[in-house]
């Protein structure tokens, strides 16, 4: 096939992995960005520790998606979390498997294997073009905000990586919704994946409490039961542990307006055994001391199981029991978009066909997290972002094919 003229716009870990693969094929690829560097929200999610990947056996590593799993599963099987760490060290970036299963660079950050990619990316003759906004079409080409001006561009074929709507100020910012809508492709709202929650607190417990962590508890939601902490906030919960049960909460509180996430504060004690340490306390001491030295609970524990327990309840030592086994924390609202990890909703996978080409727009295709499928942390949002990118740069290719 003669070399076509490939515009990849956004250049994150979608749009790069897509343009490694099709100037390999040979074609002419630029690969434009909206800032004035490529990969910030990479580089960012490096700060806290690059996970890249998964090592969880891959059947079930397969299945994280959500809804959207069986869709991903043929683009997941040609580049494996294996592949990805196989990929990483041929750029020089040798990768671990921590004991959570989950594979980071060995040097924890993103910005080596960041850099050595941009440097292979140009060695294989890739154009990367910063501070070139894409606003829309217009005249059959591509229209772009640049430092000079706006401008027209053409190309054969056109690959969206734009991403979510999270960390707006790394980049993406959701902007292309309503450009593609306008165009009839079909969109979910994007919504706030990997977030915290709002929660009423009252004001004693959030001025004093605020940034505390709960160590050592295990939370339920309709996601399942998992252990972990998380962290009180002003607003409400964050960390890992509340980004584990976030899709469950925020659907549910979608479909009935109200949501709790179930925590159990004594993981080690079963609910008999804790009320009998209960019984056994001094009525006349105070509630701290009961709890203490009943139930080995102080500190934010403590202030939590009052701030949510009726009065009743907390007299009660068969109530506490049950309270301390299964504290609801009513959840209001997830926190905003633009705090999350991650975002759900994007274009919906029956407005792409099997190659990620748009049915509503011939020639242009998508990939990463504007797509409509979401993920819990873990090194799963990055795998499924190179995987589609690598799928939709075949897809192009395969395009290109058909259209000679
Ligand atoms: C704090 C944080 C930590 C994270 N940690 C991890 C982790 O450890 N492991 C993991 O798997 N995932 C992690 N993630 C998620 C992961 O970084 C994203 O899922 C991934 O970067 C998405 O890749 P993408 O290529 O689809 O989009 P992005 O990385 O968002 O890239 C999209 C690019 O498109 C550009 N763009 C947007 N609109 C336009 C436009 N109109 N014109 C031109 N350019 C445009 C943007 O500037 C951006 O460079 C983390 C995210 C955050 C916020």
């Amino acid at each position: 096939m003669t070399a076509k003229q490939i515009a990849i716009i956004g250049g994150g870990p979608a749009g790069l992995m897509a343009a490694e693969v099709l100037s390999s094929s040979g074609h002419a690829v630029t690969v434009y960005d909206g800032m004035p560097t490529f990969g910030r929200k990479f580089l960012l999610a490096g700060k806290s520790g690059l996970n890249i990947t998964h090592s969880e056996d891959y059947q079930r590593f397969a299945t994280r998606f959500g809804a959207a799993s069986d869709r991903l599963r043929t683009a997941l099987d040609a580049f494996t979390p294996a592949d990805v760490q196989a990929w990483a060290s041929s750029l020089g970036t040798e990768t671990f498997t921590g004991t959570s299963g989950r594979v980071f660079p060995t040097v924890m950050k993103a910005s080596p294997l960041l850099r050595a990619w941009l440097k292979r990316l140009e060695a294989q003759g890739v154009k990367l073009m910063t501070r070139h906004r894409w606003t829309g079409f217009a005249d059959d080409g591509l229209t772009f905000d640049t430092p000079n001006g706006l401008t027209t561009l053409h190309s054969d074929a056109t690959l969206l990586a734009l991403g979510g709507a999270s960390w707006p100020r790394l980049g993406a910012d959701g902007g292309w919704v309503p450009l593609l809508r306008d165009k009839g492709v079909g969109i979910a709202d994007l919504q706030p994946a990997n977030c915290g929650f709002d929660v009423d607190w009252s004001d004693v417990f959030k001025d004093r409490f605020a940034g505390a962590p709960l160590k050592s508890v295990a939370t339920t939601s309709d996601a399942g039961t998992f252990p972990g902490e998380f962290v009180i906030s002003r607003h409400g919960i964050e960390g890992s542990l509340v980004y584990a049960h976030s899709a469950a909460l925020r659907d549910r509180l979608a479909r009935q307006g109200t949501a709790t996430l179930i925590v159990d504060l004594a993981p080690g004690r079963n609910a008999e055994r804790l009320m009998k340490d209960l019984s056994r306390q001094d009525g006349k001491v105070s509630f701290s001391n009961r709890l203490r030295k009943g139930a080995g609970l102080e500190g934010v524990k403590a202030a939590l199981v009052r701030e949510l327990g009726s009065q009743a309840a907390l007299n009660d030592p068969a109530q506490l029991a049950l309270l301390i086994k299964a504290l609801p924390i009513p959840v209001t609202r997830p926190r905003p978009i633009a705090e999350a990890i991650s975002s759900a909703g994007g274009i919906r996978f029956d407005a792409v066909d099997e190659r990620y080409m748009l049915k509503a727009l011939p020639g242009v295709f998508a990939a990463g997290e504007m797509l409509d499928w979401e993920a819990p942390t873990g090194g799963y949002l990055l795998t499924a972002c190179f995987a589609t990118g690598r799928a939709a740069a075949a897809g192009i290719n395969q395009w290109l094919k058909s259209q000679v």
